[in-house]
């Protein structure tokens, strides 16, 4: 296996979403282009809490409505990626919140997967409250192009749609062979995570930090071999975590569960794999062992790359 600087094996990166891992001198460049005014400081900080995370994603989105800057900025984050030394990627986005420039899904798919250029698999997103409507769009032009579909965002009290609504297209999504990962437990219950397994069909979960609250649910999520995408540092940000130190990950690992580690956000967030990686390393609990496992756990959990 390739080593890294940083003595770590090749890394997977499974977890990445296009629109919070721009360069931070090409969200420069672009909201200078698309006349987005920029905030001083667009990362995240600790404890922030989701609903604020996510609202930075507006000032992101604003400077990616052409499909030349999906492009540039998904070559950009498989070029990124390679330098952290990360050999397995998967990017996702949410094409249809890059259409205000006159796109269509197609046409925002395309650029993303010709930026890509077969580096990476990439993930549609729909997002929590979407008109399922919208979701079997993105199953149609994804099918047979995007190695999976997710379900991201969280819900939200006044969403019209909550996620067994979405049971139909995802459904689809698998007949297609499309790989299912679901945003769910992201400090939210763990009958979540369960809900996703159940009408969505998950094979993956993202974030699931309230997994061990449930001790059946985590008896079934190491028998059926579903894969815990953790992104401890984002945790710390969404508030679901206090510390990194404090992720369940190593217990995770420890009891058998399929979990890798993952940047989430390489701008918001302000990191790197590589530097998820070094954190996860250093919670307490975790061994050279369990690290290296994850990092297996990471690259056998790839959806596979565009066909
Ligand atoms: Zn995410």
């Amino acid at each position: 296996m390739r080593r890294d600087p940083t003595g770590l094996p090749g890394l997977p990166d499974l977890h990445r979403h296009l629109d919070g891992s721009l360069r931070p001198a090409t969200l420069v460049d672009l909201a200078r282009e698309a006349g987005v005014a920029l905030p001083d400081d667009i990362r995240f900080t600790p404890g922030m809490g989701l609903p604020e995370a996510l609202a930075r994603f507006a000032t992101t989105l604003g400077c990616l409505q052409r499909p030349d800057a999906v492009a540039r900025v998904a070559d950009e984050m498989c070029l990124d990626a390679a330098a952290e030394g990360v050999t397995t990627l998967e990017i996702r986005f949410a094409p249809h919140l890059h259409l205000k420039g006159g796109a269509s899904l197609a046409d925002v798919v395309d650029a993303a997967l010709e930026g890509v250029g077969g580096r990476a698999g990439l993930i549609l997103c729909a997002l929590y409250g979407d008109d399922p409507a919208l979701v079997r769009a993105l199953v149609e032009v994804g099918r047979g192009r995007a190695a999976g579909l997710d379900l991201a965002g969280g819900p939200a009290s006044d969403h019209r749609w909550g996620m067994a609504d979405y049971a139909g297209p995802f459904a689809a999504a698998r007949a297609a062979g499309m790989g299912i990962t679901v945003h769910a437990g992201e400090g939210r219950p763990a009958r979540e995570i369960a809900m996703a397994i159940d009408r969505l069909g998950a094979q993956r979960i993202g974030h699931g930090t309230t997994l061990l609250d449930d001790p059946k649910l985590v008896e079934r999520v190491i028998a059926e071999g579903i894969v815990i995408e953790a992104c401890p540092t984002s945790n710390v940000h969404t508030g679901a975590i206090a510390r990194v130190e404090d992720h369940p990950l190593p217990r995770w690992l420890a009891l058998g569960v399929r979990a890798c580690i993952n940047a989430d956000n390489t701008l918001l967030s302000d990191v790197t794999g590589a530097e998820e990686h070094r954190r996860a390393g250093r919670i307490p609990g975790m061994t050279p062992a369990l690290l290296e496992a994850a990092i297996v756990n990471g690259h056998r959990a790839a959806f596979g790359r565009v066909r």
